[in-house]
């Protein structure tokens, strides 16, 4: 069974390294399952691509993909799932906004319950109102739309069994719709988990 943890960067030097060893700690616990890493470096200006280098020699499970310049999160995003070869994905930030430790819980839900896909829920926000409210109205919109009732939409912590990306397309802001997408795709086995 392999995972793939895809992370997308963008000038991330001063969050990346403990991401790295939070996530190599994460999966040290985990000797079931073997793991790629597979960080996007988005055209990243200073130390990013280096911090990865030196990681990757010395972690093997460690894989770069690299941009000229910054394309943006979900061309980022899209490039990392391409080069996916998991049968679970997950995605997740590299900024520590999304916590390593919750991933054995999300594969847990996708290898073991066979969940299509399973979306973070950040239900605790340190963002201000201005953007707490346009979220809240978004993800009550989405969830009327959809039919499918999850609370955060925009988390960038989400965990997809391989067929469903991949029968997918991602394009630009689309990543949010992805459990709608998926759902269109006969996915219908969806969840979410406390982040
Ligand atoms: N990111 C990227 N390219 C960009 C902007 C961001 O690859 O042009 C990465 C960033 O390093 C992070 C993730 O995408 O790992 C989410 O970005 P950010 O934290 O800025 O988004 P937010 O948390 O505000 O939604
Ligand atoms: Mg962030």
């Amino acid at each position: 069974m392999l995972l793939s943890i895809v992370i997308p960067c963008f000038n991330e030097e001063d969050t990346l390294p403990e991401t790295i060893s939070r996530i190599e700690a994460v999966l040290k616990k985990i000797d079931s399952y073997s793991f790629e890493l597979i960080f996007v470096d988005d055209g990243s200006k200073y130390k990013t691509k280096q911090i990865l280098v030196e990681k990757c020699k010395i972690n093997k499970k460690i894989k770069i993909v690299s941009f000229s310049r910054n394309f943006g999160h979900q061309f980022a995003l899209d490039a990392g799932i391409t080069n996916a070869a998991g049968d679970a994905i997950i995605i997740m930030d590299a900024d520590l906004q999304d916590s390593p430790e919750e991933i054995p819980a999300l594969y847990d839900k996708i290898i073991k319950d066979k969940y299509d896909l399973v979306s973070g829920w950040k239900q605790k926000r340190y963002d201000p109102l201005t953007k707490t409210i346009p979220t809240k109205l978004f993800n009550w919109a989405a969830r009327r739309a959809s039919g499918i009732y999850l609370h955060d939409f925009n988390c960038g912590l989400k965990a997809y069994k391989n067929t469903v990306v991949k029968s997918i397309e991602i394009h630009g802001e689309m990543h949010r719709y992805i459990p709608v997408l998926a759902k269109w795709a006969g996915f219908a086995n969806i969840t979410e988990q406390v982040v």
